[in-house]
């Protein structure tokens, strides 16, 4: 996406002054900070990445874990994510949104702006397909496949460095990033002992996550305690349900969910991970779409009860839900 084009965009939007110009200039403009604030690929004490023309040949002396995928030199299991399939995940879903939008918004350049060609063209509402998924290339590895790995390999041989080699172009930081990040987390679950510690581990990181991305690209856009969804005119979806403080309904007593803080802008007093997955029609038609099925980490290490636990237990608390969670071993142990 060109930064050029974009902020010529943004201009425009900002004149047009609608709710849904208003909810794209919120992806471009934190999207154009992203692509400015890291230019350099995560690094850390126990993930080293290589971007240079690495022999590979040179690092393999061992290769007697799983042929092809990893290779060792005795201390340092090396691996080549350029051989893994890294599109399966929810960031690569959300960038490719993004591109869709992108590229609508280039097509309609020449036209005058209106909230309906936004509607129809750019946002392409009726034949914007959420649940299609990123077409994943069948000749590389699955990455969750290795993180499965992983976990045998450092438990019974002792080695403790793990260096991911990476080719990689300015293009792809972001993508790489998340990747090296969800690894790192990865690695992090698979180290620690405790059981229940784990998938602490994992429930802080997708609602850190997804606090983040409702924050930073601002999807909800509460004004005077009316969300996107509620102050939109056009929505055509029968949620939610009420006109003020957003989908935070308890649908069973049929009253505002006691959880909210009116008292402090409507914040939620506990730590819900299904009610943060809980994304609205409204919201989904834009493409706006977090599953966590698609997560590579859940993929990992998470059983479908599990899985099924994050999605639809609502209104309950971090600590009970670990206590749930935390009754079956997870998938790789
Ligand atoms: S997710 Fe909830 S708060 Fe956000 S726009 Fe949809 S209904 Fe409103
Ligand atoms: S528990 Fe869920 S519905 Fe209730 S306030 Fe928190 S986020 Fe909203």
């Amino acid at each position: 996406m060109n930064a050029d084009i974009i902020k010529k965009q943004i201009i425009a939007l900002k004149n047009l002054n609608t709710p849904n110009s208003e909810f794209i200039v919120n992806l471009f403009e934190y999207y154009l900070k992203m692509q400015n604030s890291k230019k350099v690929i995560l690094d850390s004490d126990f993930i080293t990445v290589v971007n240079e023309n690495y022999n590979l040949d040179d690092v393999i002396k061992i290769n007697k874990y799983t042929p092809n995928k990893l290779i060792t030199d005795n201390s340092t299991i090396y691996i080549n994510l350029n051989n893994y399939e890294i599109g399966e995940n929810w960031f690569y879903n959300f960038q490719n949104n993004l591109c869709r939008i992108y590229s609508n918004l280039i097509k309609t350049k020449n036209e005058v702006l209106t909230e309906e060609i936004l509607i129809d063209k750019v946002l392409d509402i009726k034949n914007n397909d959420y649940t299609k998924k990123y077409i994943v290339d069948s000749k590389k590895y699955k990455l969750y496949k290795l993180i499965k790995n992983l976990d045998k390999i450092i438990t019974s041989s002792n080695l403790k460095n793990i260096k991911f080699l990476i080719k990689y172009d300015e293009e792809d930081i972001l993508k790489y990033n998340f990747v090296l990040k969800e690894l790192k987390m990865a690695l992090e679950v698979i180290r620690e002992e405790n059981k229940k510690k784990k998938i602490l581990y994992l429930y802080d990181y997708f609602s850190d996550y997804l606090d983040g991305e409702f924050r930073n690209y601002n999807f909800c856009n509460f004004k005077n305690n009316q969300c996107f969804a509620q102050y939109d005119k056009n929505n055509k979806f029968k949620f939610p349900y009420t006109e003020y403080n957003g989908c935070c309904y308890d649908v069973r007593n049929k009253v505002q969910c006691n959880n909210l803080d009116t008292a402090s802008c409507g914040k939620c007093k506990i730590k819900s991970l299904s009610c943060k997955l809980l994304i609205c029609g409204y919201l989904r038609s834009k493409g706006i779409n977090y599953s966590i099925y698609d997560s590579l980490l859940t993929k990992s290490f998470f059983k479908l009860h599990q899985k099924l636990d994050c999605v639809w237990e609502f209104y309950i608390d971090e600590k009970e839900m670990i206590k749930r969670m935390g009754k079956a071993s997870l998938l790789y142990r």
